[in-house]
């Protein structure tokens, strides 16, 4: 793997009451080879060239070892923003290992998305880190159906695998939940896809699903995701077209579905608004205010 010069790893970032509240980001990786028809993070703003080689950084542990080291304020730390942070590579590398053992040790959060079923193998760190700060695990599953997620979402594991995994994290005691999230207009914004996914997630120990509602589309984003529609489903790219146009949020058409979306989420007592989502998990951090108050 090629290692690029890098100066800082954490970002600190103020969400409030979005994004899972989280205070601070960090991308261990840059690029991500799972190779999704609809990422967002290959669009030209995020500059990242030759997104699908996933690529570490020059002493990344190390330097985020300082930043832990000097921070004041501790916090949730988010991972996997831009790039799966369980890509293949961290099998051998184990950048992602070395990262929460220190997160673990300066008594940070963390914050994980992920579509693989990698992150099971670090459950002895999350439940370390969970003892003395806050953990929220997210499997990002937009499908119930195996053979399309193989399309849409072709170089990491099935759906199947990822509630397996969620299983084995909510068996361990985590906090875990599904981020359904795009839900792509056409292929996967099906009432029965969306039930399914809310009650398998329900099922595997899941506490939360979180849904954005719809897809954004930009710049070459939107050409290489029609590029993939062509080849893998015929007259959906000019479907789209005739829908969407050149707009950027593409919502689903069934206007009912984010009813059918909270209902299901009701009937198996999941949190589906990101405020509730936040104080679900952020327990800790009230409790060290208040036993200091
Ligand atoms: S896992 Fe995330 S970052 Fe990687 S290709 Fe898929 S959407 Fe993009």
């Amino acid at each position: 793997m090629e290692f690029l010069p890098t100066k800082s790893i954490l970002q600190k970032v103020s969400y409030g009451e979005e994004w899972f509240g989280i205070d601070y980001n960090m991308n261990l990786y840059k690029g991500c080879s799972h190779q999704c028809i609809y990422c967002d993070s290959r669009s030209n703003c995020y500059q990242i060239e030759d997104f699908d080689r996933v690529r570490g950084k020059e002493k990344e542990i190390e330097i985020l070892h300082q930043e832990l080291k000097s921070k004041r304020k501790k916090g949730v730390i988010g991972i996997g923003a831009m790039s799966d942070t369980y890509n293949p590579l961290e099998k051998q590398y184990e950048i992602t290992r070395k990262a929460l053992k220190l997160i673990a040790d300066y008594h940070f959060g963390v914050s994980i998305e992920t579509k693989s079923n990698l992150i099971v193998r670090d459950i002895d760190l999350f439940q370390k880190i969970n003892m003395t700060s806050d953990v929220i695990l997210k499997l990002t599953i937009t499908t119930a159906d195996d053979v399309l997620c193989k399309k849409i979402e072709p170089c990491v594991c099935v759906s199947s695998e990822r509630w397996k995994a969620m299983k084995e994290l909510s068996n361990a005691g985590l906090l875990v939940g599904t981020l359904l999230t795009p839900i792509l207009p056409f292929l996967t914004d099906s009432e029965e896809n969306i039930k399914n996914v809310i009650r398998l997630s329900a099922e595997n120990g899941a506490k939360f699903v979180f849904s954005m509602g719809g897809v954004t589309l930009r710049e070459n984003q939107r050409d290489y995701f029609f590029q993939k529609l062509e080849q893998l489903f015929p007259n959906l790219k000019e479907k789209y077209i005739r829908t969407f146009g050149n707009q950027y949020f593409c919502y689903s058409q069934n206007q009912n579905l984010r009813k059918v979306f909270e209902d299901e989420c009701k009937k198996y007592g999941l949190l589906y608004k990101m405020k509730d989502i936040i104080q679900a998990y952020r327990k800790k951090e009230e409790g060290e205010q208040l036993s200091f108050l």
